[in-house]
């Protein structure tokens, strides 16, 4: 049997200043304390996170960011490094959300290049993949599941996969409230849990977690979580609030 531990993480978005976010972290680990059987992880926006890391740090609340560029330092206006992560407090970051692929041209080749920048600095990626209405009405789902997945992880070996965290996250069911039934999810995660073990190992893909992510609320998550593939979500709106989202945590 599997023992991969849920992991619930919130993505905040552009959403809350540093006070705010402070704020609604502080409320967080008080609600989640003692929450043991997953993980929690939030990704406030860059300008909060070393202001939430003093909310978190000692506590089961990891702190995680949106996005990473893949140089160390330099003339890259707007971008930011694995190491300013790391001095702010990260341990994790979300990389390849549909938004970013949506409104910031992020391509499969350009999340490889993130991806392989946070597994080298030691921070634990979430990899995001899903396919839009059109292609699902398509019947395209697979196909655009594994050309994410295959460029994605391009040239990584596997203890770099062991590090990495999936989210399966549909673009039609992000921030509409339209979310994937059980059924659909778990088999996407059965498929993407199959890619692994075709191209690395059955050990490899039977620790792998891989998280479901669009409109999970509290009356959702328990049914999602009930799937044998289903490791855990990424969670947008329902995050914000510090009292919804600890009660997903608690599914
Ligand atoms: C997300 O932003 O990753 C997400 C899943 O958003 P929402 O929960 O609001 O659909």
């Amino acid at each position: 049997m599997p023992t991969r531990k849920p992991l619930i993480a919130g993505n905040w978005k552009m959403f809350k200043t540093g006070s705010e976010a402070v704020e609604t972290a502080g409320k967080l680990v008080e609600l989640v304390k003692g929450a043991d059987h997953t993980e929690v992880m939030i990704a406030p926006p860059f300008t909060a996170l070393s202001q939430v890391f003093t909310a978190v740090k000692g506590t089961n609340v990891a702190l995680g960011a949106q996005n990473l560029f893949w140089e160390a330092e330099g003339a890259f206006t707007g971008e930011i490094s694995t190491g300013m992560l790391q001095s702010a407090g990260c341990t994790h970051v979300i990389i390849g959300h549909s938004e970013r692929r949506q409104f910031f041209g992020e391509t499969d080749q350009s999340v490889n290049k993130k991806i392989k920048t946070a597994v080298a600095a030691g921070l634990i990626p979430i990899l995001c993949v899903g396919e839009s209405e059109k292609e699902r009405d398509e019947n395209k789902t697979f196909s655009i599941l594994d050309k994410q997945i295959k460029i994605g992880l391009k040239n990584l070996l596997l203890e770099d996969v062991a590090t990495l965290v999936i989210a399966y996250e549909p673009i039609w069911a992000i921030g509409t409230g339209k979310t994937a039934t059980k059924e659909q999810a778990q088999e996407v995660h059965r498929y993407l849990r199959g890619w692994i073990d075709k191209n690395y190992t059955a050990a490899l893909a039977e620790s792998i977690r891989i998280l479901y992510g669009g409109s999970v609320k509290p009356d959702n998550v328990t049914a999602l979580m009930a799937m044998p593939d289903v490791d855990g979500a990424l969670v947008g709106g329902a995050s914000l609030d510090a009292e919804t989202f600890s009660k997903i945590v608690k599914f």
